[in-house]
């Protein structure tokens, strides 16, 4: 397991070079979809040189490739974006950097970051890194499978439904989403800006808190953002946890629901009371989120028209140049979650469809407030099934969406949860189960997650 204190003290030059040649190695799994190499060797001399120091000083990262970044492309695995060189670098990104940590490629995902599979990408999908027949998950699915195939100690990805934990999950991995607000959104690809996150990728719940420490805090680019709240904490004992009824249902998978009840028996061990909790709306989420979040998409998708950023299609018109470019530039996912966005946002819809997601998100807020009444984190699984096959859920969106009934849940109420590993199905593959924590407790979900760690 490559963590990050096995890079700290080490030539930064030999960490990048041996990073390098991991992802080169595994091209086989489509994880990256490009490397900065030159850069990250420039910045490597300056560690070794004394020049930049931190806490995080010569280890090796990737980003997400919605992560603007210098040094190369950031393609949003888009063909609009696909010779995009950003002119600055996201906050996340600076901040890492000041640190000492060095940014080595970008990682594929779905288009944009709409999707559960990586299979959007416009480059082709990531393969599992269990299993190369199966789906590396989504969207961060690159992220995901750079970290489980020890790559590098941590990656960057972005969570606005799910893109972060499932793919954690899929692969073995640890993966938070932060509460909504954490980590700068400056500099990162807009999806859904009331539920876009920022986080990350790592091998334990440690290097999660160190990496979260270093991207989070207030930033006067985004007006969301929260002041840091991270920081060790050890686990309280005798925490109350609330495990979700309806996310351990029949429908789910028989091999993800036994790996939760596992978790819950340790959780008991370990002194944590664990009782059965109901969240009844959650049955009307996945409708909420697949109206708000298409709704923001088609708001921040404007910006792409073939004029500002990016492929620009031939035309002999104006109106035919923002058709051709927006036609050639976005996969069909994109163009979906565009039509159904606009859909619900025009007069007549709107307050029929848009109005009321928003009014049953705040339920669902309300929902989820009153167990944080009596429970201190909230369980579950990640995802109802483990990675499936490439190719299985492609044809039908609605199968695609109705994977992420689990995650979408704390993000439409901007609530920390994350993904570790809780052991494999009979076939082999990991399952993630998910600890949701109240706003701004990431770090209790973080210090649970570490407690339960070799614990099993
Ligand atoms: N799978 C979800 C979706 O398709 C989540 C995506 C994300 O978090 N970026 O919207």
């Amino acid at each position: 397991m490559t963590v990050i204190a096995d890079y700290i003290g080490k030539s930064a030059t030999d960490n990048v070079r041996l990073a390098l040649d991991a992802a080169k190695n595994a091209e086989q799994y489509h994880a990256l979809l490009s490397l900065t190499e030159e850069r990250a060797l420039e910045r490597a001399a300056k560690v070794d040189s004394g020049e930049i120091t931190g806490r995080l000083a010569g280890v090796p990262f990737i980003a997400k490739d919605n992560f603007l970044t210098l040094g190369g492309t950031t393609t949003a695995a888009s063909h609009i974006l696909e010779n995009f060189s950003a002119p600055l670098q996201a906050t996340a990104i600076e901040r890492l950097e000041a640190e000492g940590a060095i940014c080595i490629g970008k990682a594929n995902l779905d288009a944009f970051a709409h999707g559960g599979s990586t299979e959007n990408s416009a480059f082709g999908p990531t393969l599992n890194s269990v299993d190369q027949s199966r789906v590396a998950g989504g969207s961060s699915g690159g992220s995901a499978v750079v970290v489980a195939l020890e790559i590098v100690p941590f990656a960057l990805g972005s969570d606005t439904g799910g893109s972060i934990r499932e793919p954690a999950s899929f692969n073995g991995v640890v993966g938070i989403k932060p509460t909504y607000g954490t980590v700068s959104r400056y500099g990162v690809v807009a999806m859904a800006s009331s539920t876009d996150t920022i986080g990350c990728f790592t091998n334990n719940a440690a290097d999660a808190e160190l990496v979260m420490d270093v991207m989070a805090g207030r930033d006067a680019s985004d007006m969301t953002t929260l002041p840091d709240f991270f920081g060790p904490t050890d686990v309280k004992p005798g925490q109350k946890v609330g495990v979700i009824k309806e996310f351990m249902t029949d429908d789910v998978d028989a091999d993800v629901r036994a790996r939760v009840h596992e978790y819950i028996e340790r959780l008991k061990a370990a002194g944590h009371t664990v009782e059965e909790v109901s969240l009844p709306i959650v049955k009307y989420t996945l409708a909420m989120y697949y109206i708000i979040v298409p709704a923001e998409i088609s708001s921040n998708l404007a910006r792409y028209d073939g004029i500002r950023y990016g492929h620009r299609a031939q035309a002999s018109s104006l109106a035919e140049l923002y058709g051709r470019s927006r036609d050639e530039g976005f996969v069909a996912e994109n163009k979906r979650r565009i039509m159904i966005g606009s859909y619900v946002l025009s007069s007549g819809f709107f307050d029929a469809y848009y109005l009321q997601a928003q009014k049953a998100r705040t339920l669902l807020v309300n929902e989820f407030n009153a167990l944080f009444d009596t429970y201190d984190i909230l369980v579950g699984p990640v995802a109802p099934t483990p990675a499936f096959k490439l190719g299985e859920n492609t044809t039908d969106p609605v199968k695609m969406y109705l994977a992420d009934v689990m995650t979408v849940p704390a993000s439409l109420a901007g609530l920390p949860a994350i993904s570790v590993p809780a052991g494999n199905t009979s076939e082999g593959l990991p399952v993630g189960i998910q600890l949701i924590g109240q706003r701004r407790h990431d770090a209790d979900i973080l210090a649970l997650a570490r407690s339960m760690e070799g614990n099993a």
